[in-house]
């Protein structure tokens, strides 16, 4: 019998593995220019954090986390996602105490009980962004700017920015109110809609079924509902964005489900991805730090799956890594021996450098070196170990020279 690897979790082989060290390497050198910095939280915390995080009503609660009681009876989640952790080390570690406000970003695995399907999986990995300690727009028109920074850089051209604000705790309710007036008004909506029509009406909006977005079409907008201070706020994020030339379309129906998302909400979407066709997505949070620490700060940021991103990563994975620069091939044990420190000198010298280690004949050792995409091959055997020399072959050209073994590390530099 064999072992598989767990329904919904995925190995990340070379030559591919070379373009995650890409988006990552990509990552860290956006944030570094928007001086945002890395933090680290544990994969595991207490279940407590996401249910109040999250929210006890969401699916993920109630359906996707993998929780468990460890052996000292606490209940244990494997994070679902990175912000709950971000604002749980921000509050306990007295950050608020510094100068705000703190910029970060997170990268790593998250996980979900979801049923998996292209470019979704249970273990699947989330390259964050989180702003704690600050109101004004021009903070949220910063993470969605670094966002796009990003996915541009990677070479992505198809996607459409799509925004709204959600108002805030002052001004939401009213529009809730009018909106549950309307949506109890219609008898067509889903059996899914039905049940959220209660519980949680901002979440109708979300619907896919398009009868169910055909009847929304009349509902009302919560732009029309907004306060002074919220209307202004979400004026200047689009004034941000327009300064920046960013083109975006205002989606009254996008939302966030719960309590503490206040003013900006937005997503970053490919016409590539189908159905799941958010490549980012984020908002702003001004109540979570009270609902995790009882603290009154502010805070906004984004989320972006790193699956789905990889997936419209359209070049050839081989682009992203380099290929092998030198092989060497040696003839006969002395030659051999005396490889191993002459591939030490070459490595030291920044050079990728590799060797065959079966004792193959040379044929078998230029067809590896072959195989392996080498830019140059050494030929080094008992003739080239007296003249202190070697024979260096252009794998690409086929063109070969003589190159004194003192010379080598200089002619590859050089060469490469
Ligand atoms: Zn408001
Ligand atoms: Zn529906």
């Amino acid at each position: 019998m064999s072992i598989k690897a767990p329904r919904g979790t995925k190995d990340i082989l070379p030559p591919e593995s070379a373009k995650w060290s890409y988006m990552e390497k990509k990552a860290r050198e956006i944030c570094r220019r928007y001086n945002y910095l890395e933090i680290k939280t544990p994969i595991f915390e207490h279940t407590e954090l996401f249910a109040r995080g999250i929210g006890e009503g969401t699916d993920i609660v109630q359906k996707e986390m993998y929780s468990f009681t460890d052996r000292g009876g606490r209940s244990i989640t494997l994070r679902p996602e990175g912000t709950a952790p971000v604002v749980r080390s921000f509050l306990e570690q007295k950050l608020y105490g510094q100068a705000l406000p703190k910029k970060f970003f997170y990268f790593g695995p998250m996980f979900r009980y979801e049923r998996p399907q292209a470019g979704r999986y249970r273990q699947f990995h989330q390259f964050g962004v989180e702003v704690i300690g600050s109101d004004e727009p021009a903070v949220d028109v910063e993470t969605i700017i670094l966002g796009i920074d990003f996915i541009e850089e990677l070479g992505l051209k198809d996607f459409f920015v799509e925004i709204n604000s959600i108002g805030c705790p002052k001004c939401r309710p009213r529009y809730l109110d009018k909106l549950k007036n309307y949506l109890e008004g219609q008898e067509d909506f889903c059996s899914n809609c039905q049940n959220r029509i209660d519980t949680n009406p901002l979440r109708v909006l979300d619907c896919k079924n398009p009868d169910c977005q055909e009847l929304l079409k009349q509902a009302p907008k919560i732009n029309d509902f907004l306060c002074a201070e919220c209307a202004s706020n979400f004026s200047q994020v689009k004034e941000g964005l327009d300064y920046l030339g960013l083109s975006y379309r205002e989606d009254p129906t996008l939302v966030r489900g719960l309590d503490y998302y206040t003013n900006t909400v937005f997503e970053v979407k490919s016409n590539d991805l189908g159905a799941q066709d958010a490549i980012f997505s984020g908002g702003r949070y001004n109540g979570l730090l009270k609902e995790i620490g009882d603290r009154d700060i502010p805070a906004t940021g984004f989320a972006l799956g790193l699956e789905r991103l990889e997936l419209l990563l359209k070049e050839e994975a081989a682009n992203f890594g380099s290929d092998l620069e030198v092989y060497i091939t040696t003839i006969g044990e002395e030659a051999e021996a005396f490889s191993i420190s002459l591939l030490r000198q070459i490595r030291a010298a920044g050079i990728s450098a590799d060797r065959d280690y079966g004792g193959r004949s040379i044929g078998s050792q230029m067809k590896d070196a072959d195989r392996k995409n080498a830019n140059y091959c050494l030929i080094i055997g008992s003739d080239e170990l007296k003249s202190q020399a070697a024979t260096v072959r252009n794998m690409q050209t086929g063109d070969e020279e003589e190159v004194a073994l003192k010379e080598i590390t200089n002619y590859l530099t050089k060469s490469l």
